[in-house]
C-alpha cells in the first residue's frame, strides 16, 4: 500500500478526473492521500474532498508564494475549517520560498506566516508540510527556535544529506516525489541511501513534478508507483517491503489509524 503524503488532487486538472485517477491508484494499492491547499480556497476545497471520500485527507495553509493573499480575515477563515472535519491531519503547505521571490521584506512577511502556521498546527497538535525553496538554513532555524510539536513531512526535499539528518533530529520524515528519478537528481538519491528507512516518505506532488518516464506530463496519482519502484531498487530492497515501511512512516507522522492489517 502507498501513501501519497503531498497531492493537490484540489487542482484543477486533477480534478477534473478525480474518479478515473482515484480508482487507476487504488488498483495500483495507492490507499491514502493528503491532499494540500495552497491558499484558502484551495483549502476548502482539500476539506471538502477529504469529506466526501475515504481515502483522502486534507493538509490546510496559505503557502508562502501566496502571501498576496494572506490577511487575518483568511487567516482566520482558515481556522475556522478545522471545526468543519476530522480529517484534517496537517498543516501545510507552509514555509519559504525564496525561489521566486528576492524582496527582502516579502521574506520577512513569508516568515511570519510560517510561524503564524507553526503557531496554528501547535493549537491543534497537528504536524506540518512543509514547503521549501532556496530557503534550507531559514526553514530550519525557524523549525529549530518554533517546534512543531508534532513534526511534520519536508515535502520535496532539495538539501544535502547533513541538513536532512538536521530536520530528522527534529522529528521530521523526508519526502521524495518524481524528482528522485531524474538523471541529475544526485543529492536526492544520496538522502534517500543514507538516511534510516523510518524517516522515508513518498509523494507526487502532482499535477506537479511527474517521476520518469513522465517527466514534464501531468503528474497523475498513480505515478507514485514509479517513485516507489525507482526508491526501492536504489535501496536494493523489495518493493513490497519497502512499501510496507514507508506506508507504516506516513501512517505515523500523520497519526492516521487504519483497520488494515499493518499494525
Ligand atoms: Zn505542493
Amino acid at each position: 500500500m502507498i501513501f501519497d503524503t503531498h497531492t493537490h488532487l484540489n487542482e484543477p486538472r486533477i480534478l477534473e478526473n478525480l474518479d478515473i485517477y482515484l480508482k487507476e491508484a487504488k488498483d495500483l494499492g495507492i490507499n491514502k492521500f493528503l491532499c494540500v491547499g495552497w491558499d484558502y480556497v484551495s483549502s476548502k476545497k482539500s476539506v471538502e474532498l477529504a469529506n466526501k471520500y475515504e481515502e483522502i485527507y486534507a493538509a490546510i495553509a496559505i503557502m508562502p508564494t501566496e502571501h498576496k493573499s494572506f490577511n487575518e480575515k483568511n487567516f482566520k477563515l482558515l481556522e475556522e475549517l478545522l471545526k468543519t472535519s476530522n480529517k484534517i491531519i496537517a498543516i501545510g503547505e507552509t514555509g519559504l520560498d525564496y525561489y521566486w521571490e528576492k524582496d527582502e521584506d516579502i521574506k520577512k512577511l513569508q516568515k511570519e506566516m510560517f510561524i503564524k502556521h507553526i503557531q496554528l498546527a501547535n493549537k491543534y497538535n497537528l504536524p506540518v508540510s512543509i514547503h521549501c525553496r532556496d530557503a534550507i538554513q531559514d526553514t530550519f532555524d525557524i523549525l529549530k527556535e518554533y517546534r512543531v510539536k508534532q513534526a511534520g513531512v519536508m515535502h520535496c526535499y532539495s538539501g544535502s544529506v547533513e541538513m536532512a539528518k538536521e530536520f530528522i533530529k527534529l522529528g521530521y520524515k523526508i519526502a521524495f516525489g518524481g524528482v528522485l528519478t531524474f538523471k541529475n537528481s544526485i543529492i536526492s538519491k544520496q538522502v534517500l541511501t543514507t538516511i534510516p528507512l523510518e524517516s522515508i516518505v513518498l509523494e507526487t506532488d502532482s499535477p506537479y513534478l511527474a517521476p520518469m518516464p513522465y517527466r514534464g506530463k501531468l503528474n497523475e496519482p498513480k505515478f507514485i508507483k514509479k517513485t516507489a519502484e525507482f526508491a526501492a531498487n536504489l535501496l536494493k530492497m523489495e518493493e513490497n517491503e519497502f512499501e510496507k515501511i514507508i506506508y507504516k512512516n506516513s501512517l505515523n507522522i500523520f497519526h492516521v489509524k487504519t483497520n488494515e492489517d499493518d499494525n
